[in-house]
């Protein structure tokens, strides 16, 4: 059989075809009222969200990096302050950490799950260590139970960047289970489109269930004031709109299933890809579930002429990520050199995200592996 190309990464259209009915109706709902900001959608979404991951509170915002800045914001660091976070992961965490005058500190990530190696943290933690923000990457948990466990002992905060996790379980030597993004002291998550739960926009929210941090979160996300017009605290203007607060309640009710087609998807890619030499397919984590926001890949070798074949045939691909946030141009003032992470640099050259969406076929699927052989005996070849 034949199948049209280019091959999508995501499929944003054949996944809002099926709840359109619904969706629609709800927009128009929504414009009908023109209560565009703060409308009642948006406490329902709220209110709903906890209900699914448990958090105790839930605080709607504008998008998954002014999730991590308010979180930061919320517990009174100082300039030069340090916030733990490892090289391997997309530029917001890093980014917030910047802005708000503190001092990244990186610890490398572990070969197999690619996420935060909680046994360089405690080397890693100086009496200015504030916060550790632990990233849960590509779908999966970070080892928690671990970093919870130094986080208290030295008195430092957690906030956990869950914006590709949502939904994924952690699970507890105990046998017991907790969301991913509510086992810290604070967690953060993003609706961006693509995301394992997306809105029609930018979107974010932020798990606690203290309530002296939900309280000022929800005055810092609206300009510091809980009375209108009375700032009690420097904020920020960060709010989920309404619209994107409906379409958001309404997918949330389907987020199980879309993660179970990530997961059916991320089998059939791991049977597909069995017997391919030279392919490492995603290590599961013993302590998580695996929600695959990306099915990553890790080559031994001919990643970029991979990645220059699959375009010529027209199959997305991603490379997440091509360069570690220690070696970036913007954070070169901090006197980052190369072989300071070397498991991220490794990394950063040898990964390779395939399609991965609620859609993706079987059919597709055997296409685009046939493809990568193709591509990888191409680069052996070179
Ligand atoms: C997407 C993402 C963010 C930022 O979310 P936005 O909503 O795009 O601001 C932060 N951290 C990680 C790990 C992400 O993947």
């Amino acid at each position: 059989m034949t199948i049209d190309r280019p091959i999508p990464m995501v499929d944003l259209k054949g996944q809002y075809k099926k709840i359109k009915p619904e969706v629609d109706k709800v927009i128009a709902e929504v414009v009908e009222s023109a209560y565009f900001i703060g409308g009642p959608w948006v406490k329902e979404f709220a209110c709903n969200l906890a209900g699914y991951t448990g958090a105790k509170y839930v605080i709607p915002c504008g998008n998954g990096t002014d999730a991590l800045q308010i979180a930061l914001m919320a517990l009174d660091l100082q300039p030069g302050d340090e916030v733990i976070t490892c090289p391997f992961t997309f530029v917001a965490t890093v980014e917030v950490i910047s802005l708000m005058g503190l001092t990244p500190v990186f610890v490398d990530v572990h070969e197999d799950t690619m996420m935060l190696d909680e046994t360089l943290l405690e080397a890693a933690i100086t009496d200015k260590t504030k916060a550790i923000i632990p990233v849960h990457l590509f779908g999966q948990t970070a080892n928690m139970e671990s970093i919870m466990e130094i986080a208290n002992r030295h008195d430092i905060a957690v906030i956990e960047d869950n914006a590709q996790a949502i939904g994924a379980d952690y699970i507890f030597s105990d046998g017991t289970k907790k969301q991913a993004g509510t086992i810290g002291h604070i967690g953060t998550t993003s609706f961006f489109p693509s995301k394992n739960l997306g809105c029609f926009g930018d979107g974010g929210a932020i798990f606690t269930d203290d309530e002296h941090l939900f309280q000022r979160m929800t005055m810092i996300v609206n300009h510091g004031m809980k009375v209108r017009y009375h700032h009690e605290d420097i904020g920020v203007n960060s709010r989920l709109d309404s619209i994107q607060a409906a379409v958001l309640d309404i997918k949330l009710k389907h987020l199980n299933e879309y993660n179970a087609a990530r997961q059916a998807a991320a089998e059939r890619y791991d049977q597909l890809l069995k017997n391919v030499s030279g392919v490492k397919t995603p290590v599961r984590s013993k302590n998580s579930t695996h929600v695959f926001h990306q099915y990553t890949l890790q080559l031994d070798g001919g990643r970029d002429q991979l990645a220059a074949y699959f375009k010529e045939q027209k199959i997305a691909h991603g490379v997440y990520y091509p360069i570690p946030l220690h070696l970036q141009k913007a954070y070169s003032g901090y006197g980052f050199k190369e072989g300071d992470f070397p498991i991220s640099e490794k990394l950063c050259k040898s990964v390779i995200s395939l399609p991965m969406h609620t859609e993706l076929s079987d059919e597709v699927q055997k296409i685009i592996v046939q493809k990568l052989e193709v591509g990888l005996q191409t680069s052996v070849n070179l």
